[in-house]
């Protein structure tokens, strides 16, 4: 379509951001999709952790302020909560700015927003456009969120709508062992927490549709009885990594790509990966316990120890006496890798993680079974998928230690006990290329979305 001055029109869409690495890698893959479906695209962030605009020319990138370097980070949800509340003014200003200054060829029709950053669903609406929810992590967690424990602590309030109980049993999962296993200071029914999961999925029932980094064969039968519970439609199109094309780095974090050379020198699937992700964060004595685990284990390894990754210690600080001369070249520590690239390595054969839900589907993607250590939030969903629905790993449980941590990884890596894991794995990773053919059904799922776009 052109305007009558000749131009092509585009339809212009305005993303945005939760400040938090994985969920920043995973909207500007979308917008790398959607800009690949022909659309022009807007990324709105807030300015905590600003994603990397040079790396991505194609976007327009603007910042928002937030206010968050002065708040004190009591807990994930009252991050959230207070992130919601700050970044309300400025993104109606930022918008209000935007519609003003539009191009008859390239205007705004509608809002894409991280799941987490909720406020953008109420701005879409006082600005009568459309709202687009995403779910960066599992399609579970809608349910599991739209959940908590009441305050008398007699059941469960489920948010927007009372749901009966009945519907909580979803594949082998059962919704309220979920919600159980929950740690307590996510199961209390704080007053920030309640707020923020009130309105969380709040938005989603008000929303003109939902994205989920998904897809069908992992999760189809929760996708269903999730679009019973909300009307609006959901579309699975996942893993967004394989469907971004070529993709410009998305790491605040500069990776150290001196591990690959290190793994090209190793023997296939003989390297465990041993990564936490993000965010997660262990103590001094996890860090030894899982040192001297990996050295006692006998398999190659490489493992991130992210900066942070123990608080208020240096990096490798902590490694015990006689660490280093113990592995030799055996082992390779880096402070952050590029992991999709080592995930993909034949020299990598398992993959101990945190569960996140990017981590997990990397994982799924490439075939590499998973040995599970979940710490907070949908990763204690997530693990519950890997070893109990899909069974392509194992739980790491209770306290680290290292005799524990030996036989988990060599029952992963070699022993005959885990080869039907290592099985399942490589069938998964048939199934993802299903998926992602054309006509499978991810490809499928995002030319649905393109269309609902165009129709908005
Ligand atoms: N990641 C990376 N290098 C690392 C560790 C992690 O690039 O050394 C990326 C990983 O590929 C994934 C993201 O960081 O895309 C972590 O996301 P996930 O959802 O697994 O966990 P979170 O960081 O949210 O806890």
């Amino acid at each position: 379509m052109a305007t009558p001055g000749g131009q092509r029109v585009r339809q212009r869409l305005v993303l945005v951001v939760f400040p938090v690495q994985s969920h920043i890698t995973s909207m500007l893959q979308l917008a790398t999709i959607l800009h690949s479906k022909g659309f022009s695209i807007t990324i709105v962030h807030p300015l905590l952790n600003s994603p990397n605009s040079s790396n991505h020319p194609e976007f327009t990138f603007v910042p928002i302020s937030d206010n968050m370097a002065e708040t004190k980070l009591v807990s994930p949800s009252y991050f959230i909560s207070v992130l919601n509340k700050n970044c309300v003014r400025p993104f109606e200003e930022c918008m209000d700015q935007m519609l003003q200054t539009e191009e008859q060829h390239d205007r705004i029709t509608c809002i894409i927003y991280d799941a987490l950053t909720y406020f953008a669903q109420d701005v879409a609406d006082s600005f009568k456009l459309a709202g687009i929810n995403v779910r960066t992590s599992n399609a579970a967690s809608m349910l599991a969120y739209a959940v908590v424990r009441r305050p008398d602590d007699q059941g469960y309030i489920f948010f927007p709508d009372c749901m009966p109980e009945e519907t909580s049993v979803i594949q082998s999962l059962n919704l309220k062992d979920i919600i159980q296993s929950m740690p307590q200071k996510e199961r209390d029914v704080m007053v920030e927490q309640r707020a923020a999961l009130i309105a969380l999925t709040d938005s989603v029932k008000k929303a003109s549709a939902i994205i989920v980094n998904t897809m069908d064969f992992l999760e189809q039968e929760i996708v269903m009885k999730t679009q019973e519970h909300f009307s609006t439609t959901i579309f699975t199109i996942g893993p967004f990594h394989k469907l971004a094309p070529t993709i410009s780095s998305t790491s605040i974090l500069e990776e150290d790509a001196t591990c690959i050379s290190w793994l090209n020198k190793q023997v296939p699937k003989s390297v465990i990966y041993v990564s936490f992700g993000s965010v997660a964060k262990m103590n001094e004595n996890e860090l030894l316990e899982t040192a001297w685990g990996l050295a006692n284990s006998e398999q190659p390894f490489l493992w991130v120890v992210r900066p942070g990754l123990v608080r208020d210690v240096d990096w490798l600080d902590l490694l015990p006496k006689g660490f280093a001369e113990r592995i030799g070249e055996r082992g390779c520590i880096v402070k952050w890798a590029p992991q999709k690239e080592v995930l993909a390595h034949v020299a990598v054969g398992g993959f101990w993680s945190h569960c996140g839900w990017n981590s997990t589907l990397e994982s799924i993607c490439e075939g590499i079974p998973m040995l599970c250590r979940p710490f907070f939030g949908d990763q204690l969903l997530n693990v519950r998928y890997v070893c109990d629905v899909w069974k392509v790993g194992l739980e790491l449980e209770s306290e680290l230690d290292r005799v524990k941590i030996v036989r988990a990884v060599r029952r992963l890596m070699v022993d005959t006990e885990g080869e039907d894991i290592r099985q399942r794995a490589m069938e998964f990773k048939k199934k993802v290329d299903h998926c992602l053919r054309e006509s499978g059904s991810s490809l499928n799922g995002l030319n649905e979305l393109a269309e609902k776009i165009l129709s908005v």
